[in-house]
């Protein structure tokens, strides 16, 4: 089907990898592609809950393949939303194709937050996705005439093998959010999960016929790669994320100690961790010891073609994430 704008909604996890290898061995003109990450933490106060290292290493990807890459953000990320106290929520921020960033919204109804998103399927109450990610490119779009009488198809990662929640959703749909098919600024938009229905094996196996590089999280033993203390991580996750990013994770426990909520209900994040034992492959040899080092930094310094390719050892491993 022809699209104007082909986005690929990009986490740098390997499930949007291959939703962006897929389009390209499709034949989808690389005019057409753009990518889009939305940056859980903002720009403004430093990390919280992601990866230091994805954005960059999402723009090397990027400009491995030639494509432009945009980011979008809610202005001071998941920290500010999560101490919103009788305030509207914040702006979103969004890059543009010809290199500005526009604020939009920050004047809504006031509320207070101050618990952690709930661990469920329901985005209403894990409000994280759907505030940090959804919404933030629900404006995006919305608010970029660029959009306006073209057609466009947002190409997201969801695989059916993650979760029977996952599995139901549809491969093709309107974009709730921003289809928008009558009047003056009428705009078709899609959304597309070419890989919902494939096994994670064919996830590599399309990786490594490209010789893609993984985000280093996976070599470094994370099945999933999503925010390095994602609210869905096993004990196992945080007791590697605290070794990995430990001023992060002490950020986070001291918040639950401050505001007295949990992220888990059976206990605390430092309990959770201590019940958890590191991947293996943090400490493997040398060259992980120095992944390892990179991922609390902000620059990806190693070459996106991998060659030989090689299976990280996070691969077919613990995969906590949304239902
Ligand atoms: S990766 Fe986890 S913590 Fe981060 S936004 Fe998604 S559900 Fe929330």
């Amino acid at each position: 089907m022809h699209y104007d704008h082909y986005i690929v909604s990009f986490s740098g996890g390997k499930d949007s990898m291959a939703c962006l290898l897929h389009l390209l061995e499709l034949g989808v003109p690389r005019d057409r592609i753009e990518l889009w990450h939305m940056l859980v933490d903002g720009r403004e106060d430093g990390h919280f809950m992601d990866w230091p290292i994805t954005e960059s290493y999402c723009r090397a990807v990027a400009a491995h393949f030639g494509l432009p890459i945009y980011m979008s953000w809610k202005v001071g990320g998941f920290k500010r939303e999560l101490l919103r106290s009788n305030e509207p929520t914040a702006p979103t921020k969004f890059e543009r194709n010809d290199g500005t960033v526009s604020t939009i919204g920050g004047k809504g109804p006031n509320g207070t937050r101050g618990k952690f998103p709930q661990v469920s399927a329901d985005l209403k109450v894990r409000w994280c996705s759907a505030y940090l990610k959804i919404d933030v490119c629900a404006k995006a779009i919305a608010n970029q005439e660029r959009f306006n009488g073209k057609r466009t198809v947002i190409v997201t990662g969801e695989r059916g093998e993650e979760s029977p929640g996952r599995a139901k959703y549809h491969t093709y749909e309107h974009d709730r959010y921003t289809h928008r098919p009558d009047g003056e600024l009428a705009r078709h938009v899609d959304r597309w999960r070419p890989v919902r229905d494939w096994p994670e094996a064919e996830v590599w196996a399309i990786m490594q016929r490209w010789k893609v590089r993984p985000h280093p999280a996976y070599q470094l033993g994370f099945g999933r790669v999503s925010c390095a203390l994602c609210i869905f991580g096993n004990a196992n996750q945080w007791a590697s994320a605290r070794l990995l990013v430990p001023r992060q994770f002490v950020h986070v426990a001291r918040h639950e100690e401050a505001s007295g909520y949990t992220i888990k209900r059976r206990g605390t994040v430092r309990e959770l961790a201590e019940a958890g034992t590191p991947y293996d492959a943090i400490n493997a040899n040398r060259a992980n010891r120095q992944l390892a080092m990179m991922v609390s930094t902000t620059t990806f310094t190693l070459p996106i073609p991998m060659d030989p390719w090689e299976l990280p050892a996070g691969a077919y491993g613990e995969a906590c994430g949304p239902t």
